[in-house]
């Protein structure tokens, strides 16, 4: 049909086969007996294409819902188990040059205050953020070649790692900055950074440019290439996602699952990640202007097939959820959730006044970390703080290989469990560290492996007793 490897990313992921797709699952989505079929390929963890997803979407059968609702919980376990990894965004600047219509960064507003973190800000943010706990940073900034050049963002992630404040510092630094050059993105790899996300907004082209009437950001061409760019450049992990609100939420279901197909068959190695944000409320944006939001369940079903469609990437949701939603669809799937997030720039330091709106949107879940990693708990979640595959190299396909061989589990439970007995000793409050300290004894005794079992409680002991910075 496609010859998958020869073809640029805008041009695999095309109308023409999206809206083809789209059909095929319209004339499917009452077709049991296939959607049993793609349901019984999806158990083989080896994922589903876009055309057998997109019937999957389309199905309204309850009780094939429900199956693969259970099959995604199912999946989420075998490969992740029971640990969420935490990180909180932090907003550099709010400076953007782009007419993105639902962003209120976008160049025409007016009454959002303008700000952009100096050094010593970024290091208040910093210890801020230590000082809660997090050791994995997702880093965003608004588009702005004179504000904020690549020098300005390469900066601040030198300044971000060598802040030691306390208990160490920052371990990971992922990047949320807008689509760049080959040579900008290798100097982004030589800063170490973790991954490098961008979200495409849309799949649908003709939206895209609509959505994006002015700035760089218009060239639909350009962003949809970014992460061949970026993969060019040497950044072994990209994270992908759509803002879901803005098109049709099938059509682009069928393109995010196509680009990771593309960057499968390009490059060898899919999407490290994929978010899944959802349209918030926003200042100078009118919340009625978008008509394709999705309801809860229907996010709900979006996150599950995700979830069995590409069983081997992480999946990350923010606090753009509420406390409920994010309940829900951590059990289906998500393995990276952020955490106290505060989307304004140098926020974290000094909540902003009243009059000062920086903000890019508004959050659904306002708890602290310390809130979240309690509540992570009692559900039976291991919050986890580790960066051990980064650190180590296990990035790409590296990190694929081992996750697709089961490997992953034997390191990354005891490493969890190591990082989380840090968090308690250094940040969290008394009734959590409770609830946190039982939660580690009984995991431990999950360990299969009696020599790495040994070792994991030695160096909770060490943990214990001072020592830091195992993983
Ligand atoms: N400037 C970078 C770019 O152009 O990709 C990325 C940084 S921006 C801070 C991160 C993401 O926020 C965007 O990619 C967009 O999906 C999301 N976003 C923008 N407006 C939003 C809104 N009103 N509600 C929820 N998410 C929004």
């Amino acid at each position: 049909m496609y010859d998958k490897k020869s073809l640029k990313a805008e041009e695999f992921i095309n109308d023409g086969e999206i809206l083809d797709t789209l059909k095929y699952a319209d004339e499917n989505k009452d077709n049991l007996a296939l959607i049993d079929k793609i349901i019984d390929k999806a158990r083989l963890r080896k994922g589903l294409d876009h055309r057998e997803a997109s019937v999957l979407l389309a199905c309204e059968d309850s009780e094939r819902i429900a199956k693969i609702y259970d099959l995604a919980e199912q999946i989420k376990k075998d490969f992740y188990g029971d640990r969420i990894v935490m990180f909180a965004p932090l907003y550099l600047s709010n400076y953007c040059v782009n007419g993105c219509v639902y962003c209120p960064y976008h160049l025409k507003n007016k009454h959002i205050c303008r700000k952009k973190l100096t050094q010593e800000e970024v290091k208040s943010e910093v210890i801020a953020l230590q000082d809660m706990g997090h050791k994995r940073l997702a880093i965003e900034a608004g588009e702005d070649p004179v504000n904020n050049p690549i020098e300005y963002i390469l900066e601040c992630i030198k300044t971000i790692y060598s802040i030691n404040h306390k208990n160490g510092a920052i371990r990971r630094v992922n990047v949320n900055i807008a689509a760049t050059t080959v040579e900008n993105y290798r100097k982004l790899k030589d800063a170490g950074i973790g991954t490098y996300i961008l979200f495409q907004e849309t799949y649908n082209k003709k939206s895209y440019e609509e959505l994006h009437p002015t700035g760089p950001k218009h060239n639909y061409d350009y962003h949809t290439e970014a992460m061949d760019r970026a993969m060019q450049g040497g950044i072994d992990d990209v994270g992908l996602g759509v803002l879901f609100g803005l098109e049709l939420y099938r059509y682009e279901f069928a393109g995010l699952l196509m680009h990771a197909e593309h960057l499968e068959a390009v490059h060898g190695v899919g999407p490290h990640t994929i978010s899944v944000p959802r349209i918030k409320h926003a200042d100078d944006i009118d919340p009625d202007s978008f008509d394709n939001g999705i309801d809860d369940d229907t996010f709900a079903k979006i996150c599950a097939l995700i979830r069995i469609s590409v069983p081997y990437t992480g999946m990350i949701i923010s606090t753009r959820e509420s406390k409920a939603v994010r309940e829900k669809v951590i059990r289906l799937g998500v393995s990276q959730i952020s955490g106290a997030s505060c989307t304004s720039v140098g926020g974290y330091a000094e909540p902003e006044e009243e009059d000062e709106n920086t903000a890019q949107f508004d959050v659904s879940d306002n708890r602290t970390l310390d809130e979240v990693v309690n509540w992570l708990m009692s559900l039976g979640y291991i919050p986890s703080f580790c960066t051990a595959c980064y650190r180590e190299g296990r990035t790409g396909d590296r990190f694929m290989s081992l996750c697709k061989s089961g490997q992953i589990q034997n390191c990354c439970h005891p490493n969890a469990l190591m990082t989380l007995k840090e968090y308690l000793m250094d940040y969290a409050s008394e009734d959590t560290r409770k609830i946190g300290e039982k939660l580690i004894e009984k995991e431990l005794l999950k360990i299969p492996n009696e020599k790495v079992r040994k070792i994991a409680a030695q160096h909770i002991a060490e943990i214990e007793n001072g020592s830091r910075d195992f993983r």
